[in-house]
């Protein structure tokens, strides 16, 4: 049993990712809407926009001004939509609160929703037809596959029930046969349900929110979570104090907080651009 890094992967799949993108008559464009001043959302898109640089895909940032109005965002959205060099769109979620996210996500044209969000892209999803899939589960999920985790048959808990990680996750996995429990903050007896199951995913977001003693021998463990402890170090649900009694002396699989899901997330974004620039030229 093993600590899931995902750097290894990573660099592996960005030499994979830019050999795609050279086959393109057409090199694909990411366009990221960021709202504001956050600073973890500025963080995340320097980060994305690293990335593409990395395999050789165009990207711009819109940066908008904290106080903008709706019908600003809107409207540029719906440039973005049928600007036909434009292969992808994201808004930087959150965004202030004065505008309305639910509406402004979905607002983004199906085809050019790189990370899933739309309603006609969860539909489908739901469904089991192809679309545009929130990138967070699509890269747990190719994690767990390219480290060999069984998936079929598996008890599978969810903690989150979010429609960026929760939801859609819920669907990857009974896609690949798991049978799959949902909880969230009104759930009974989780500690229970932790230890009956095969995979935990854990994204509460809360710092030492888990530790070894709740966990079953030989349980596969993705956190999820991006979380700041006291000395302002990124951890995640799982207890760091505790990675070493899970692997060695538990045998359990763990993702660890950095070097885990986040960088599965992006790799994600970054290949489904890809893959909307493919399916356009192969029509
Ligand atoms: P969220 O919407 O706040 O979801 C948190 C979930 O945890 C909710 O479903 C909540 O239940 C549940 N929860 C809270 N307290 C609980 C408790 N005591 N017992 C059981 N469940 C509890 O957050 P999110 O946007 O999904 O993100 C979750 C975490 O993942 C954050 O740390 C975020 O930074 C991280 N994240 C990481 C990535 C990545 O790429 N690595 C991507 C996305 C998110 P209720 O629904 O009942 O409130």
């Amino acid at each position: 049993m093993t600590l899931l890094d995902a750097r290894q992967l990573v660099s592996k799949k960005i030499d994979e990712l830019r050999v795609r993108v050279n086959k393109l008559s057409t090199k694909p464009s990411l366009v990221i809407i960021r709202v504001g001043e956050d600073y973890a959302s500025g963080k995340y898109v320097s980060n994305k926009i690293r990335k593409c640089e990395e395999v050789g895909i165009e990207s711009k940032i819109i940066h908008l001004q904290e106080d903008v109005e709706q019908e600003s965002v809107e409207k540029i959205i719906l440039d973005l939509n049928k600007d036909e060099n434009v292969t992808g769109v994201l808004l930087q979620l959150p965004i202030p609160k004065h505008l309305d996210e639910d509406y402004l996500t979905n607002l983004i044209k199906d085809e050019k929703d790189v990370d899933g969000f739309t309603i006609g892209n969860m539909g489908k999803l739901s469904l089991g037809l192809e679309g545009n899939v929130a990138c967070t589960p699509r890269g747990i999920i190719n994690l767990l596959k390219e480290f060999s985790v069984d998936i079929e048959g598996k008890d599978v808990l969810i903690i989150n029930r979010s429609n960026i990680v929760g939801k859609p996750l819920a669907q990857l996995f009974l896609k690949e046969d798991a049978t799959v429990t949902i909880a969230h903050s009104k759930t009974k007896k989780l500690k229970e349900k932790i230890l009956m199951s095969d995979i935990v995913i854990s994204a509460v977001g809360r710092a030492n929110f888990l530790n070894a003693e709740d966990f079953s021998p030989n349980t596969t463990i993705v956190d999820v979570s991006i979380n700041f402890n006291e000395e302002g170090k990124m951890c995640g649900d799982v207890a760091k104090s505790d990675y070493e009694i899970l692997i060695n002396e538990k045998q359990c699989n763990l993702t660890p907080v950095p070097n885990g899901v986040g960088q599965m997330t992006v790799l994600e974004l970054i290949e489904q651009t890809i893959e909307i620039a493919e399916k356009k030229e192969s029509r």
